[in-house]
């Protein structure tokens, strides 16, 4: 009996193996156990391992989509202190995080000082998006045109433009920091109005509107790029300071209270 239960199990470990049930294999014989101990019958002993394959296939998956987007840093909404930062408004962000706008193919764009938490809040919706099955994947803005003008003199273009056609959310971060050169900020311009309601976009700047020329270069691709950018897009103001400068500063000034 027992070499023919040694048999059965190398036989069934073989075949969920071939199946690609890696949990199944890997939790039978404790349900197995569970189950006779409970009297539950076959039928429920397969729904309850099938129900834990699912879950663990789920949540490899999330995990290969949240390495694809290449995130510099993991962030998430719970450890982003709304009020800190009275300008962002949570309920929007929570909705946000339920990726419905990128069902609707709407931009977010948010604008606001360095150090307002910007990053901060993309990375998060990003990685909630990642979490919900959509393909994601993160860029600085400058990392993004350095790729595009290397694709194109490589005439590998095509392939990278092709990649990010497969993108449900693509984000770009830190939009103008250095001005982009002619050739780059046409390529940009090509990628925004391509994911134009098709990809949805998060671009997160520090510079006012008005100032975008500078970086674009000339004013009509600018005009065409914060046309297709902001129609149907969430504006959100990460209005005030630094918020490490006011940690630090908030941590000083205790540590002087404590010390006197
Ligand atoms: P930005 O992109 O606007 O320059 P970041 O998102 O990089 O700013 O924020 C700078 C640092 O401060 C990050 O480590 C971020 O996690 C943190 N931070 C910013 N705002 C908040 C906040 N309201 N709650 C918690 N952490 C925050
Ligand atoms: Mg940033």
């Amino acid at each position: 009996m027992k070499t023919l239960e040694t048999k059965s199990m190398v036989l069934l470990r073989h075949h969920l193996k071939a199946l690609r049930l890696p949990t199944v294999g890997a939790e039978c014989e404790k349900v197995a156990q569970r189950c006779a101990a409970d009297n539950v019958d076959h039928l429920t002993y397969l729904l309850q391992l099938t129900e834990l394959e699912l879950l663990d296939r789920e949540k490899r998956a999330a995990e290969r989509r949240t390495k694809a987007a290449r995130f510099p840093t993991i962030k998430t909404l719970d450890t982003f202190d709304f009020t800190a930062r009275p300008s962002v408004n949570k309920v929007l962000i929570t909705e946000l995080a339920r990726g419905e706008f990128i069902d609707k193919r709407e931009n977010v764009l948010f604008v606001g000082n360095p150090g307002t938490g910007k990053s901060h809040l993309a990375t998060a919706l990003a990685a909630c998006a990642c979490a919900k099955g959509y393909r994601v994947r993160f860029y600085r803005a400058t990392e993004l045109v350095t790729q595009l003008i290397e694709a194109r003199d490589e005439r590998t273009l095509l392939r990278l433009k092709a990649q990010l056609a497969k993108l449900d959310l693509l984000v770009l971060d830190e939009f103008g920091y250095v001005p982009a050169s002619k050739i780059g900020a046409e390529l940009l311009f090509d990628v925004i109005s391509t994911a134009y309601e098709r990809t949805s976009l998060i671009v997160t700047t520090n510079l006012p509107f008005e100032s975008w020329t500078e970086i674009l270069g000339s004013e009509r691709l600018t005009g065409a790029t914060l046309d297709r950018l902001t129609h149907r897009c969430r504006i959100i103001e990460t209005k005030g300071g630094s918020y490490r400068l006011h940690q630090a500063t908030k941590t000083r000034s205790a540590k002087a209270n404590t010390d006197s």
